[in-house]
């Protein structure tokens, strides 16, 4: 995000509306929220684009209710289903990686990222090169291209505009326009349904503990990724990434109300914050009006309800992800660091290993390859390759 950028934007008159809107992946979690939030205006938003991996049934609901253009299959052998399920609509049907490329290059104002995983990111970066305001949920890809897609920011004049909730809420409280007055970041973290849990009892939780979040309702990945801090792993890199910041400058605090999304700590002792109900359709609203805004049906916040709001360290005993994110980070090793994540994930979820092992193989992983830097995407895409043939021939053996 380049400062010149936002304050332009700021001050110029809000763009025409309906604002015409692809989302990708939506029928995931963050893509079913935007959807909520697109039909509660329906004058404000027009959608050119839907995209989904399989789930053929809702993507040609979702279509035809919101008139898309063009609905898009990720899975090929989806692709017949979708065009019976579309059959005298109007809408394009497409399917395989050229259809999501060109979800993602028609000539929407606004692109919502929300594949989830590596997959997202040739989608993601397109959008980001053809100049779209991009809505990035997808952090796997900024982890993995951060540097690829900041400079085709700057090239293209895009714009990236964070649905991460503690990345949206640093966004709301950042002097992009005096950052040397900004000491450092704190994003927080609920820290997960094992929080309280021993290294012990980490070895034996079930698929269903880690899916079951105390405070977030998410698709299967992040809730796993959340329970390992994987996920605050993932987003001490993409802040790095999105605020031009060392990761010296970003510190991780555990909130297990999250209710405080994340802060700026500024050099005069000032620390500004975003506070919110947890529920994801307020960052995503922010990014589908910005820089309006619009009314949501998230619950009021209700501070003499909650009561108490608590803090505390997090262990980097009981949860390695966020040292190896900053080593990751460090050495230029992000994409082995996501690539080996996904893996274990996939592995944990389909109970191949156990939880406790998902950081000690992205930690093998990690040992195993050499970082890349300033690397095209090409070559992003066959060391992420080549990290998961070592990583599925690991767990094999
Ligand atoms: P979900 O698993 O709920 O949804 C993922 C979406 O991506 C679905 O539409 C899915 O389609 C599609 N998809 C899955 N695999 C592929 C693939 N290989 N190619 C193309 N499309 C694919 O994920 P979430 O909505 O929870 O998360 C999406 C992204 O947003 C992630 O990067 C996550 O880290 C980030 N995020 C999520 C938050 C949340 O609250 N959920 C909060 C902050 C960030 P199908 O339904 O057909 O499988």
């Amino acid at each position: 995000m380049h400062p010149d950028n936002i304050s332009a934007e700021l001050k110029a008159v809000s763009a025409p509306t309906p604002r015409s809107i692809s989302v990708m992946g939506s029928t995931g979690s963050i893509g079913t929220n935007t959807i909520d939030l697109i039909e509660r205006n329906p004058d404000l938003f027009r959608v050119e684009a839907l995209t989904a991996n399989k789930n053929v049934t809702l993507l040609a609901k979702q279509a035809v209710a919101l008139k898309a253009k063009l609905a898009v299959v990720a899975d090929p052998g989806c692709f017949a289903a979708l065009k019976d399920a579309l059959a005298g609509t109007g809408i394009e049907a497409a399917a395989g990686p050229e259809g999501l490329l060109e979800a993602a290059e028609r000539p929407s104002d606004l692109v919502m990222a929300a594949i989830v995983g590596f997959a997202g990111l040739a989608p993601t970066l397109a959008a980001i090169r053809r100049g779209a305001t991009l809505l990035l949920a997808n952090k796997e890809a900024l982890v993995c291209a951060g540097e690829l897609m900041m400079a085709a920011v700057q090239q293209s004049k895009a714009r990236i505009l964070p649905v991460d909730s503690e990345h949206n809420a640093i966004f709301q409280v950042f002097d992009f326009e005096r950052k040397s007055g900004i000491e450092h970041i704190t994003l927080t973290a609920s820290g997960g349904p094992f929080r309280l849990f021993s290294k012990e009892q980490m070895e034996h939780v079930t698929r269903e503990e880690a899916l079951a979040h105390p405070n977030w309702v998410m698709g299967e990945k992040i809730s796993v990724d959340s329970a390992s801090m994987m996920n605050k792993g993932l987003e001490l890199i993409e802040a790095a990434y999105l605020f031009g910041l060392p990761e010296k400058q970003i510190k991780v605090l555990i909130h297990p109300q999250s209710i405080i999304h994340s802060m700026v700590s500024y050099v005069d002792g000032s620390v500004l914050a975003q506070l919110g109900s947890p529920d994801m359709r307020t960052p995503i609203a922010y990014t589908l009006a910005w820089p309006e805004r619009i009314k949501t049906p998230v619950a009021p916040l209700d501070l003499a309800r909650i009561g108490q709001l608590t803090f505390e360290e997090p262990d980097p005993e009981r949860f390695p992800a966020l040292d190896l994110a900053r080593v990751a980070l460090k050495t230029h090793k992000t994409v082995v660091f996501n690539a080996a994540n996904e893996i274990a994930v996939e592995a944990f979820l389909s109970e191949k290993i156990n939880f406790a092992s998902i950081a000690r193989f992205v930690a093998g992983a990690m040992d195993r390859f050499s970082g890349l830097e300033k690397a095209s995407l090409e070559e992003i895409i066959a060391l992420d390759e080549e990290v998961r043939c070592w990583c599925n021939r690991s767990l094999k053996n």
